[in-house]
């Protein structure tokens, strides 16, 4: 591991400063989605069980640099409280003088959560200022956010230049050797499902993938951009006219190497962007007209089915469908049911792709949920995330 992790570290009476991502789902005040707090028990409980004094941090939602009650991490707080069978301290900010008097005053096996870091517009900036004032709270610090590692900012970054010791937690390292599997030694065939709205995001995970896959497997919105770019006839459908011309440079670059490359044969269309809308199998040009894709067909589950049967580890990343729409869940759900019965690695990553997996009822049949979106795609680009980059081991002169 070229990481420090919690087994280097002696933990002991010591005050550990915790990013965790604590983004969580919330409706009307209540969390629905609780997977971000539970993904992150195991370090808490480890370090409680060493005796140290745990100082949680994490941002939560798009509060924009002011204090809004809506993104209060207080719903957190409780839940925690509520799982761990223990008190959580909850102050009303993040740094200042209460806040250090309360880090101050804890005792070992005790927690503390801070509120929203991003009420502090520093945060998001990666102010030093601020940075020194949140690593003032600690005696040493544990990155555990995989999520939130692709950000460079005060917590995940500026911070750790205060600390002497520092790790990544055992959720990251899980992460890391899920998604690092994939491109260092697959198992073969390595097949690559993507879909979902954001094909700009993702293109770029798709060239670096194409260095290690076997296969690419292309449905939901982002298919019509690739469709478009062999002049098929998409209708209404989402595309991203800026990515044409990359999208045939990346089907040029796959029939060179080999590398299969399969796009909708076949898609539910509709009029109207809405749940309950009439919808119909495209059968021919003319019925695109005025329509748009929202799910793949029938025919494509199939062909996309045989591949992921065969496969030795698959990655999925992006819904197949709008399946928020009860008509156009089919295709996603048909292939979150061939990876739980594939005997392949699968790891599934994306905030809607596990809203899907969790409705599809798959979930515990998939071998790793990754709890980055955005994280995990540039972690698979081959990019080095900022927050990983300065949790590296320091090379001792003698191995240099
Ligand atoms: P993730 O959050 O897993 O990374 P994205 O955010 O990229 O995935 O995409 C998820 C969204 O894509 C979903 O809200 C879904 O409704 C939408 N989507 C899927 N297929 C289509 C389609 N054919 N047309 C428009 N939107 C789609
Ligand atoms: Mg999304």
């Amino acid at each position: 591991m070229i990481y420090n992790t919690l087994s280097d570290i002696d933990f002991k009476n010591k005050k550990v400063l915790l990013r965790v991502d604590y983004n969580v789902a919330v409706k009307d005040g209540k969390i629905t989605d609780d997977s971000r707090i539970l993904a992150s028990l195991e370090t808490i409980r480890e370090l409680l069980a060493q005796q140290a004094k745990v100082i949680l941090c994490s941002h939560f939602g798009r509060p924009k640099g002011k204090v809004d009650a809506r993104f209060s991490l207080l719903p957190v707080a409780q839940r925690l409280a509520e799982i761990l069978q223990k008190e959580v301290i909850f102050p009303s900010d993040s740094v200042g003088m209460e806040v250090q008097k309360l880090a101050n005053e804890l005792k070992e096996g005790q927690i503390l959560l801070l509120e929203n870091l991003r009420f502090y517009p520093e945060e998001e900036s990666n102010d030093t200022l601020f940075s020194q004032k949140l690593a003032q709270l600690a005696d040493v610090y544990v990155n555990d956010a995989f999520g939130a590692m692709h950000r460079a900012h005060a917590s995940t970054a500026g911070v750790t230049q205060f600390f002497k010791e520092k790790a990544i937690g055992r959720l990251v390292e899980k992460e890391i050797s899920f998604l690092g599997g994939l491109i260092q030694q697959p198992k073969k065939p390595f097949v690559v499902i993507l879909g979902g709205a954001k094909v700009s995001d993702k293109i770029a995970v798709i060239e670096n993938l194409m260095n290690y896959a076997d296969a690419f497997l292309i449905g939901g919105g982002m298919a019509y951009t690739f469709l478009k770019a062999q002049n098929f006839t998409v209708g209404k459908s989402l595309v991203d006219d800026l990515k044409i011309s990359q999208a045939k440079k990346i089907l040029e670059r796959a029939h060179i190497k080999g590398v299969k490359f399969l796009l909708p044969v076949d898609s539910y269309i509709a009029e109207k962007f809405e749940e309950g809308t009439t919808y119909r199998l495209a059968e021919n040009d003319e019925d695109w007209k005025d329509n748009m894709g929202l799910d793949i067909g029938d025919q494509t589950v199939v062909q996309f089915g045989q591949l992921i049967k065969n496969a030795g580890s698959v990655f999925w990343n992006g819904p197949m469908g709008v399946f928020e729409f009860k008509e156009f869940q089919r295709g996603t759900f048909a292939i979150a049911k061939f990876l739980a019965e594939s005997n392949a690695t699968t790891i599934v990553g994306g905030g809607d792709s596990l809203a899907a997996i969790h409705q599809s009822g798959y979930a515990d049949q998939i071998t790793f949920l990754s709890t980055g979106g955005g994280a995990s795609l540039e972690f698979l680009e081959g990019k080095e995330l900022p927050g990983l980059a300065v949790l590296k081991k320091k090379k001792i002169m003698s191995e240099v």
